[in-house]
């Protein structure tokens, strides 16, 4: 996700942060320009970043500079829809967490148990219709980035059963934790945009992902420290948001839901790998093993049983959200272009990264068709 800084072009940020993968990443990689200032030139430039295979931009809904600036994201939107880019689109509504927020504050309540209070579902709910109704709209491809609840997910349904090109992507916070945690006394450390939801949420995702209607989970891995989260100077509205999970994303959706039952291998596959690509102008160099393309393959191990250890995982946030739980299946090996890059260690407590920095490469993507 690149970030332009202080008013610069999405190219900059793109040019900025591709440096840096350049150097240090050990697979292979692409960015998605993040679109902060929809000015003309910014508009123009995503039929530019297109052509260099930079074919997503991201949208936040949920920054109030949207509501500022609502005719120039819908005219984004158009030229995303002429260059075949895909517009992955936070939905949270800006002015009804404002007023959440401001309730809370003058109500004294300010503790992480009412973080959830201060990013409904109601906030989610209408600003993915709005997204829904814009990709009708525009036509672009749409692609919701971590859905958290029942109404976002009915109102994107509803959107695919008209034939929009609409996509749905969760993530595991989602799906594996409830908004009970708030409650705890480190509540603040399960803060993501959106919140966690009820159990019903949880249900209806999991639902999802096994029917379709969910496209893809993905991590949004922000790799806080606990320090970081547990801030005491940050009220419930402000908590740092997003968390480590990149490295647990997969064994705990295997664990979860291909050993208890509820998604095939099949769907495993699908929405970690194969549909990402088709969606994200990858496939078939990516998201499937076939002659001709790209050997990215991860060799599973699904009766492989380990006890989630934040502390002795690569991420420097030296924490898990799921210290303690136990889990089964997890990577032996992990392949790039055809080399192990990462492997169970020997006594299988954990993955060791053996790859090089600087090993993977860039690769740009195709314009979007729809899968
Ligand atoms: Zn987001």
């Amino acid at each position: 996700m690149a970030f332009p800084h202080g008013g610069q072009p999405m190219a900059d940020g793109v040019a900025r942060d591709a440096a840096d993968a350049e150097a240090n990443a050990v697979v292979d990689w692409f960015l998605h320009p993040v679109l902060m200032n929809p000015e003309p030139s910014e508009v123009a430039s995503i039929e530019t970043l297109a052509a260099a295979g930079h074919t997503s931009i991201k949208v936040f809904l949920s920054f109030r500079r949207f509501d500022r600036n609502v005719d120039g994201y819908l005219r984004a939107m158009q030229a995303a829809a002429a260059a075949g880019t895909v517009v992955m689109v936070h939905c949270e509504d800006p002015a009804i967490m404002h007023c959440c927020g401001a309730a809370l504050a003058e109500a004294g309540l300010d503790d992480a148990r009412y973080y959830p209070e201060s990013r409904p579902v109601e906030a989610e709910r209408i600003s993915t219709e709005r997204a829904v109704g814009y990709c009708a709209t525009t036509g672009a491809a749409t692609y919701v980035v971590h859905l958290s609840s029942e109404a976002a997910l009915n109102a994107c349904r509803a959107g695919r059963a008209r034939g929009l090109p609409l996509y749905v992507e969760t993530r595991p916070i989602y799906l594996h934790l409830n908004r009970d945690r708030y409650a705890e006394p480190d509540g603040a450390k399960y803060a993501g945009a959106p919140p966690l939801r009820a159990d019903s949420d949880r249900e209806a995702l999991w639902a999802g992902l096994a029917d379709g209607s969910v496209s893809t989970i993905c991590t949004d891995h922000a790799p806080w420290t606990m320090d970081q989260k547990l801030d005491p100077s940050l009220k419930a509205a402000d908590l740092r948001q997003g968390m480590a999970e990149l490295e647990v994303m997969l064994p705990l959706l295997w664990s979860e839901g291909v050993a208890k039952g509820r998604l095939s291998v099949a769907r495993f596959v699908e929405v970690t790998s194969t549909q990402t690509a088709k969606l994200f102008g990858l496939y078939p160099r990516k998201g499937t093993i076939a002659p001709g393309s790209d050997a990215d393959i991860v060799v599973w191990d699904p009766t492989a049983t380990r006890v989630v250890d934040g502390p002795s995982m690569e991420s420097k946030a030296g924490w898990s959200l799921y210290d303690g739980w136990e889990t089964t299946g997890w990577p032996a090996v992990v392949l790039s272009r055809g080399q192990v890059v990462a492997r169970a260690s020997a006594d299988g407590t954990r993955t060791e990264v053996v790859g090089a920095p600087g090993q993977g490469r860039a690769v740009p993507r195709r314009r979007f068709t729809r899968p």
